[in-house]
């Protein structure tokens, strides 16, 4: 559960990137974050996996209170969430598989549940037979799932995906969006940051609109009353 509360972020350079956020958002919602570049999208992303502190405000994420988080909890709170990128972030000289299980050594898995739980989650993303290949073997789309594994692979309350689709194209876009709807329908929270409005037209789900660092709207039909 994310609940923000009055939450500012002022720059050290003097910008305001946040001005007053109050955003809750409950186990096993489906969100869009949307606002042109520039609103705080990117800041609000920062806070939740304490990148950043608040300037001032409250900000709670599954159960951590972030702006007084001690830094060696900081660890435990992200492993509660999967965070996706734009750029997918594979490690180029590691197979699908390994870019999966890695994930999973780090945190100090048993081999044993790694066995198990990797091939699980390649079918889960599509990807059941390409555990063998490198990620530049791989279409964008494709990496993006390997990248989408990797971020469920440890069973996150919640997926974090910023700009998930800006290096595909429009029918790729389309499956990776299916495909975190499904994950959502499995039980993972997901928020979903973008720009991209033909894309989030397409799905009937909560928006939150964010222009200036403030909430301009937030509802099933968010981000037609942003664009009035
Ligand atoms: P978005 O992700 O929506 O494009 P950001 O959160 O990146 O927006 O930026 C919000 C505002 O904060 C912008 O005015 C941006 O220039 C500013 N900003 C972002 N990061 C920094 C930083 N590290 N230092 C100073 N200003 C920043
Ligand atoms: P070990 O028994 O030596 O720990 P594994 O038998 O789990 O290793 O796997 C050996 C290597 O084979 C892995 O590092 C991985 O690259 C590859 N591998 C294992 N299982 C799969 C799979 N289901 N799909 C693709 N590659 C796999």
């Amino acid at each position: 559960m994310i609940d923000l509360v009055n939450v500012t972020k002022t720059y050290e350079t003097g910008t305001h990137a946040l001005n007053g956020i109050d955003m809750h958002i409950d186990d096993g919602e489906f969100v869009f974050l949307v606002g042109p570049s520039g609103s705080g999208k990117s800041t609000i992303i920062k806070l939740l996996t304490a990148e950043l502190k608040p300037t001032s405000g409250s900000v709670l994420v599954n159960g951590y209170q972030l702006e007084s988080i001690k830094r060696a909890s900081i660890p435990y709170m992200r492993r509660t969430l999967g965070v996706i990128f734009q750029d997918f972030r594979l490690i180029e000289n590691k197979t699908v598989y390994e870019n999966v299980a890695f994930a999973m050594r780090v945190i100090g898995a048993a081999p044993k549940e790694i066995k198990k739980r990797v091939p699980y989650v390649l079918e889960l993303v599509g990807l059941e037979n390409k555990g063998r290949r490198l990620p530049n073997e791989l279409s964008g789309g494709e990496q993006q799932r390997v990248a989408i594994a990797r971020a469920l692979i440890n069973n996150p309350t919640m997926i974090i995906a910023d700009e998930p689709t800006g290096n595909l194209d429009p029918q790729r876009s389309f499956e990776i969006m299916l495909l975190l709807e499904q994950i959502n329908a499995l039980g993972t929270t997901v928020m979903v940051v973008t720009h991209e409005k033909g894309l989030v037209d397409r799905f009937t789900k909560r928006v939150v609109a964010i222009d200036e660092g403030r909430v301009v709207s937030d509802g099933m039909d968010g981000y037609y009353s942003y664009e009035a």
